[in-house]
């Protein structure tokens, strides 16, 4: 009955390439329920175009946003993770240069006590 895939949530095109129009159902089963169509599904009838009801639609719609909210959390979490640890070894390359540095100093000022001996 449906083309279309169920974390798709609301679709722009049929898989034939129309676009999707809404209709609003006059059967007794689902009196003014709206649903999505492909738009040439009129005319063909017995093809099997895109069919599916808004509700249903929204329902996976929230369902996809969802799922994608929680793929970029981790995407955040990942990338402040990766901060971190470049923040943290620039702070030591930093402090392994400063040590140096006054690993210097004192050498040099080693060196100049050692002359005025
Ligand atoms: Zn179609």
């Amino acid at each position: 009955m449906t083309n279309m895939n169920i974390n798709e949530g609301i679709a722009s095109r049929c898989w034939c390439g129309k676009g999707i129009v809404t209709f609003v159902s006059k059967t007794e089963e689902n009196p003014y329920r709206r649903f999505f169509r492909c738009e040439i599904c009129l005319q063909r009838k017995k093809e099997n175009h895109v069919f599916k009801w808004v509700d249903e639609a929204l329902v996976d719609e929230i369902v996809r946003m969802t799922e994608h909210q929680a793929r970029v959390d981790e995407e955040i979490e990942d990338l402040r993770i990766s901060m971190k640890k470049t923040v943290q070894e620039e702070v030591m390359n930093h402090k392994t240069a400063l040590d140096v540095g006054c690993l210097g100093t004192f050498f040099g000022l080693l060196c100049l006590w050692s002359k005025n001996d």
